[in-house]
């Protein structure tokens, strides 16, 4: 018997326990020398035959095997990642039954998993990609013409691209011709969950120059796509990130089987007829496709009042199958607030409409309404004002686009203007405002501090500064700074508290960028680098500076405004 086994990314303990005893019991091992860490024949009992296939032919390895098969010994052949992902092993395992050896394999934890685990990444953000593509630039082995590049780019979904590290400059070029933006994120990782792992963020339009500049040329997995974007704070990169949806499983709406959710039980379903119960059993099926839990009951079954009393507590959403009058004269002695009544939809027994009649918005009887008629391929009749006039709904864009909204009372009076009134104006500014605005997250606070400042005392300076100038601390996107500042508690737990991400660049970058600074000669002299807080913001990709720098009991700051994109459909 010969077990192909998967020795995991990198990290030694990253092997299956599986794989481990396999490994332990081995007599001879076969490991791919150029890609499995050394640290894994550790695992090897004394006397155990240890070979590189890096030097061996595929003739070489199945001879190998078949010897120490005759010979009874157990064998493993050890492969980098998983064995299954560019593993070259079905030719081995052919070699094998043609000879008449058995073989089993243990799979492995393979490099893009291990990749997303350094970064804290996950490659499906609902509302960015919901799936990943394992592929590769052509090499040496090349690529079926309808696997390009470029058409797999053409989905803009999360991918991670193995086997390609030598080839960044044709690579940017044929993920850029695909479709994927310029700036859209991407990552290389070098030897990932390995000591010497390297994680280097940078974009689509940076990758080839990020990996030259990096001397990166092999073993390393490049990551690409909206989601990579979204990782651990402190890996660094100043991208734009692309706002994702929380996924349905932890909403308060939405529970699963091992998660039964506080106040609401999700949909129930009510018919009367053979048809109506078809047709419920439809939509009951739909939705759990669509990640909703639903159930069934029948009104021939159960009395009416006894069901709407089971279910019209706050958050349910009931859903007669049947004619509205039936609905409304059964949900009438129960109906008290909107803000408390459950979102209550008709649907006619043809699942031709679906009429949301209470709770349309707070309740979500249009949001059901709507995903309803999806299932049946009928219309969704909704009769709420802003709904009807397709008018703007100030929340849910200030939400897509990383706007925050000051004042939530404000943010209604606009609203109930926009119903009443033919067209207003908004007003998007970092700037505190005396009338109804939302705030973008557009300025840099480049910030240096004497070694052991307090968060207390930095986020004071900082926000008193702010505002100062009239700044909201809403509009803070990142807090820049230098390398060697980078373990600086007080600062790191500022960017904490306001839930921004702390860049920190080498001096060296800092020396680089253009533009006119307050350079001081002291300051060149501790450091190296004549200014800190104005280059760091600089460096973290503003386009101008708000604020020049200013200091105080050893803490600086300046500020710079960033562009900020928002994204319309
Ligand atoms: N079976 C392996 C892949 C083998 S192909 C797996 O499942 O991961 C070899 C390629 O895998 C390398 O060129 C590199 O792109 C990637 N790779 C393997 N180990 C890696 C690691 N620790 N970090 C980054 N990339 C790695």
């Amino acid at each position: 018997m010969i077990h192909f086994v998967g020795a995991g990314p990198g990290a030694a303990d990253l092997i299956t326990v599986r794989g481990a005893e396999l490994l332990k019991q081995a007599d001879l091992i076969i490991y791919a020398g150029s890609l499995v860490n050394p640290d894994l024949l550790a695992y090897a009992k004394s006397g155990c035959e240890i070979q590189d296939s890096a030097k061996m032919t595929l003739e070489e390895v199945v001879t190998r095997m078949k010897d120490a098969e005759h010979k009874g010994s157990a064998v493993v052949r050890l492969h980098t990642g998983d064995p299954s992902i560019y593993g070259a092993v079905r030719e081995q395992m052919d070699a094998l039954e043609e000879a008449g050896i058995d073989y089993d394999v243990t799979p492995g934890v393979s490099s893009f998993s291990g990749a997303a685990a350094s970064l804290g990444m996950e490659y499906t953000l609902p509302g960015l990609s919901q799936s990943l593509i394992l592929t590769r630039v052509s090499g040496r082995t090349s690529v079926p013409d309808k696997e390009e590049i470029e058409s797999f780019a053409s989905h803009q979904a999360s991918m991670a691209l193995f086997l390609s590290a030598g080839q960044t400059e044709t690579l940017q070029k044929k993920l850029l011709k695909g479709g994927y933006r310029k700036d859209t994120p991407a990552v290389i990782v070098y030897k990932a969950t390995w000591p010497e792992e390297k994680i280097l963020p940078c974009t689509v339009g940076t990758l080839a120059e990020t990996a030259r500049e990096n001397g990166i040329r092999k073993t390393a997995l490049i990551l690409v796509g909206d989601t990579v974007g979204h990782h651990k704070k402190g890996i660094g990169g100043d991208r734009r990130q692309k706002a994702y949806k929380e996924s349905r499983l932890y909403a308060p709406d939405f529970s699963t089987g091992f998660r039964e959710a506080s106040q609401n039980a999700g949909v129930h379903l009510i018919s009367f007829t053979d048809k109506g119960e078809r047709l419920a059993a439809r939509l009951e099926e739909g939705l759990s496709q669509k990640g909703f839990d639903s159930d069934l009951s029948s009104g021939r079954e159960i009395p009416l009042f006894e069901w709407v009393t089971a279910h019209f507590k706050k958050g349910h959403i009931l859903i007669f199958i049947g004619a509205a009058g039936i609905a409304v004269r059964a949900v009438a002695p129960f109906v008290k607030d909107k803000r408390e009544d459950p979102g209550v939809i008709v649907i006619d027994e043809a699942g031709r409409f679906a009429v949301p009649i209470l709770s349309g918005h707070i309740g979500k009887a249009n949001e059901f309404a709507k995903e309803a008629a999806q299932i049946t391929g009928g219309t969704a009749v909704l009769t709420t004002a802003t709904d009807v006039n397709g008018l703007f709904a100030v929340d849910a864009f200030a939400e897509q686009n990383g706007l925050t909204i000051p004042d939530m009372k404000e943010a209604k009076e606009f609203s109930a203007k926009i119903l009443s009134e033919d067209g207003v104006s908004l007003l998007i500014t970092p700037r505190e405002a005396d009338r109804f605005h939302l705030i973008p997250k557009c300025l840099i606070l480049g910030v240096g501090c004497r070694r052991g400042k307090k968060k207390e005392e930095l986020a004071d300076f900082l926000e008193r500064k702010l505002s100062e100038k009239g700044l909201s601390r809403y509009a803070v996107a990142a807090i820049a700074s230098a390398e060697l500042k980078k373990d600086e508690e007080g600062l790191i737990a500022c960017a904490k508290e306001w839930d921004v991400p702390f860049l920190t660049f080498p001096v060296d970058e800092l020396k680089q960028v253009r533009g006119e600074f307050t350079d001081s000669d002291f300051v060149e002299e501790t450091t190296g680098v004549g200014n800190i807080c104005e280059r760091a913001v600089a460096a973290a990709g503003a386009s101008r500076l708000v604020l020049k720098k200013v200091s105080e009991n050893g803490m600086t700051l300046a500020v710079g405004l960033k562009e900020v994109e928002l994204y319309v459909r």
